[in-house]
């Protein structure tokens, strides 16, 4: 069976994608829609999604997934930012940031899947396409597919997830020809599209992270450039990942920990009624992903668990199999070929191996980036030649880099440095938790103190008291939140990141 793109109950080949979008490149190009320019990408994970990404590629413009849980403040911003030219949007997300539409930018509405209307609990009359507005595969169908090789892209634009403050557009300088081949091996690399894991033909992924975020993003259009299958689910439900696994033969998959806590956390009888023998490449990213969670899920699952790290500015930098993590729990991994990672200190000196300080990487193999409209912010992410994520961590004395945190995310009380993570990963493993996060909240003597914030199991009862002592029997006292509270729900991305920007910023505005 030829390869397909999968959504719900409608299903394309890849040839029939790959000439929707010839067509709409032929639209584009019509629209003046050229080299460098923008077009914004407003859908859920979707068949659309790939096919207006890659008529954006063909025309050589950028395209740029837009986070589609946006405020119409947040999206105005982005569309505003990137100069978006044209805007692709499906029906009813159209409905819900209308206002936030710049005047005069073409927009081109999908129809919404009523598959995605309802994993979404939206009602159909919400979805109909406004009139005045061309309908994505009426307006394409009237094109005749440009006579052009595939993707003539200047690259991404992708911007990051704005967990730490206003998301930031990347903006990938043009590949040469042979950033493009060393990129693709790289890709090839760490999330295993090489017949080492099977011939495209044989390679059947689901995507279940949003689309419009780097690496699923980048996992998603190389997967397909690979000529693998890909099944796209709207939501993530552990059980039906599962199910499709054993149905469909599925190979690969590209994860974040928040779905391996959720698998874990089904019923033993569920997580051994199916087969999953066909999977061969399960990488992660994007979050930490405590010890315990990754050493239960390689015992469940064999040793086809992988990680890497990196971020929207760098791709990917550092990369382990199962076999390298057993070796060094807790690791992300080793710098991949092409890529260099230090950690430096206050001053910029690198620092010996064991000691913690800020992570600066860069894969000298992709092109080099800027942030779109701000030279600065590009000039000041630079350091020693590499690019700060604003992450810290160590190396050990075999080259493997561990995180301990984000460094905004990181927490001085009293002049001494805490790591939220540390204290999240003890946290996860108490029973009748279901997520948390540890911040930095304003002190009088201290500067800072920490605070907790869980969101209980359904039907745990834990209070404050037992979350304390819980903690206090495992870590330093001073670790221990003087503040623990409960949320029915926390404020996470699809991606797996929390926004603690949100769950920090009223304790700070409250002490002015
Ligand atoms: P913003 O800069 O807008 O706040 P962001 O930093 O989250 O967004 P992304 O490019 O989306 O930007 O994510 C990169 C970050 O993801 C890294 O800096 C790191 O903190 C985290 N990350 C990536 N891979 C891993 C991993 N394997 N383990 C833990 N964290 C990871």
């Amino acid at each position: 069976m030829a390869s397909y793109v999968r959504s719900g109950a409608r299903a394309a080949d890849i040839a029939t994608l790959g000439g929707n979008a010839a067509r709409a490149a032929t639209g584009f190009a019509e629209l003046g829609i050229g080299h460098g320019d923008v077009v914004a990408v407003y859908l859920r994970n979707d068949l659309a999604f790939f096919e207006a990404s890659m008529a954006a590629g063909l025309v050589g413009a950028y395209s740029t997934p837009v986070n589609w849980h946006n405020s119409p403040d947040e999206a105005a911003y982005i569309f505003e930012n990137s100069g978006a030219k044209a805007i692709v949007i499906h029906a009813d997300l159209y409905h819900t940031i209308a206002r936030a539409i710049p005047k005069g930018v073409p927009v081109f509405v999908v129809e919404t899947p009523p598959e995605i209307l309802s994993a979404y609990g939206i009602s159909t009359e919400a979805a109909h396409a406004p009139a005045g507005i061309a309908l994505w595969h009426d307006w394409l169908a009237k094109f005749p597919p440009r006579a052009q090789g595939p993707d003539e892209a200047p690259g991404s634009m992708i911007y990051t997830s704005g967990t730490t403050g206003h998301p930031k557009g990347v903006r990938r300088n043009p590949p040469t020809a042979e950033q493009t081949a060393a990129w693709t091996a790289i890709i090839g690399h760490v999330m295993g599209f090489k017949p080492k894991f099977g011939a495209p033909e044989n390679t059947v992924t689901v995507i279940t992270g949003p689309m419009y975020h780097s690496a699923p993003n980048a996992y998603g259009l190389y997967a397909f450039r690979y000529g693998a299958s890909v099944i796209l689910q709207p939501r993530f439900d552990p059980e039906e990942l599962l199910a499709t696994i054993e149905r469909d033969k599925v190979t690969h998959l590209h994860m974040v920990p928040t779905m391996f806590v959720r698998l874990l956390k089904l019923p033993e009888d569920v997580k051994r009624k199916y087969d999953l023998s066909s999977l061969r490449f399960v990488v992660h990213a994007a979050a930490p992903c405590p010890v315990h969670v990754k050493q239960a899920m390689i015992e469940w699952w064999g040793p086809v668990i992988y990680e890497y790290y990196g971020g929207t500015e760098t791709g990917a930098v550092v990369f382990c199999d199962s076999k390298e993590w057993l070796a060094h729990p807790g690791t992300v991994g080793k710098a991949i070929d092409g890529a260099e990672v230090l950690v430096i200190g206050e001053n910029g000196d690198e620092l010996a191996k064991g000691a913690t300080g800020e992570i600066v990487c860069r894969s000298h193999l992709i092109p080099d980036f800027t942030y779109h409209g701000d030279d600065e912010k590009r000039r000041r992410a630079e350091k020693r030649g590499l690019i700060t994520l604003g992450d810290v961590g160590y190396l050990d004395q075999d080259g493997f880099l561990y995180l301990c945190d984000r460094q905004k995310d990181m927490v001085i009380s009293g002049g001494v440095n805490i790591y939220p993570a540390e204290i999240e990963a003890e946290l996860h493993k108490m029973p009748g938790v279901a997520d948390c996060a540890v911040f930095g909240i304003p002190d009088e003597e201290f500067g800072e103190q920490l605070c907790a914030v869980v969101q209980r199991q359904p039907g745990a009862d834990l209070g404050e008291a037992e979350v304390r002592a819980f903690l206090r029997e495992r870590i330093a006292g001073y670790k221990v939140p003087k503040r623990v509270e409960f949320r029915t729900e926390l404020p996470r991305e699809d991606s797996g990141k929390i926004f603690k920007r949100k769950l920090r910023e009223p304790y700070w505005e409250a002490a002015g």
